[in-house]
């Protein structure tokens, strides 16, 4: 199952949640390839992984380099296909590119049957690289902080995501709603909570994302929060995402609205 971690607006917690549900997926046995599609590079970084633009992702999508080649094996049974800092640049290059929307399907269709899950991790905007996630996945995830402008933004991206299934990719679905940034002690996060279940009913995933400072903390040390606080909450947390995910990837999701 490929799923694309999709939302336009930055610091919502979708690198963390690509990050750590993909150990989650790989504690449990399963395999799972991780594709960093931000130039930011911090799905790679968080991993402890540095490369040079041309042992990144862009050498693949520019066809430079056979993909195979650039994937990483982490110590966490997380496979990466890392993005590098020095190609922010890089997304100019691609738009000129024929199938310039199909370049990473066109990458993962050789190894995505090796992958129990292949984990999108998107930069924060709408352009050709969320594009390109967006025709290589089967199911979108969306992450939704649990504050106060939550849901701004999102009927734009809804938006773009019936676009892209009417023109580019039929049989993307919605997979689901992660809420994240959590904090129970906090009214306005458990409003917005309950207001987006109202909202979204079922596509919602049971579990929370707690807001807990060991999550931004793991990054710097290059680990996930299964590796880095393996007994807190937060990593029992990922575990139970983890396991609604798997079960959900099982029954498959539903088309958006
Ligand atoms: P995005 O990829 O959407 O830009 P990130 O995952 O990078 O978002 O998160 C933005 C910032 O918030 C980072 O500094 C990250 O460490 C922090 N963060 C994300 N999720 C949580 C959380 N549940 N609790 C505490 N800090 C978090
Ligand atoms: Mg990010």
């Amino acid at each position: 199952m490929i799923l694309a971690l999709t939302n336009q607006k930055g610091g919502v917690g979708k690198t963390t949640l690509a990050i750590n549900l993909s150990a989650a997926l790989a504690e449990k046995g399963l395999s799972v390839l991780l594709v960093d599609l931000d130039p930011q590079a911090n799905a790679s970084s968080g991993l402890g992984v540095r490369v040079s633009a041309s042992r990144s992702l862009y050498a693949a999508l520019a066809g430079k380099r056979p993909p195979g080649d650039l994937i990483i094996s982490t110590p966490y049974g997380v496979s990466l296909l890392p993005s590098s800092v020095d190609l922010a640049g890089g997304e100019v290059e691609l738009l000129d590119l024929p199938d310039r929307e199909f370049l990473l399907r066109n990458i993962l269709a050789d190894l995505s049957p090796r992958y129990d899950f292949v984990i999108l991790d998107c930069p924060p905007s709408l352009g050709i690289l969320t594009v390109n996630a967006l025709c290589a996945a089967e199911g979108v995830v969306i992450p939704l902080q649990c504050e106060y402008y939550a849901l701004e933004g999102l009927s734009l991206l809804v938006r773009t995501l019936r676009r892209v299934r009417e023109g580019l990719n039929s049989g993307l679905f919605l997979f689901g709603i992660v809420l994240t940034m959590y904090d129970g002690r906090n009214r306005l996060s458990r409003e917005v909570a309950e207001e987006v279940r109202r909202h979204f009913r079922w596509t919602v995933f049971e579990t929370l994302i707690p807001r807990t400072v060991r999550l931004s903390e793991a990054p710097s040390h290059g680990k996930p929060i299964t590796a880095y606080e393996p007994r807190g909450r937060a990593a029992e947390a990922f575990r139970r995402l983890a396991e609604e995910v798997a079960r959900r990837a099982r029954q498959k999701g539903q088309a958006i609205g």
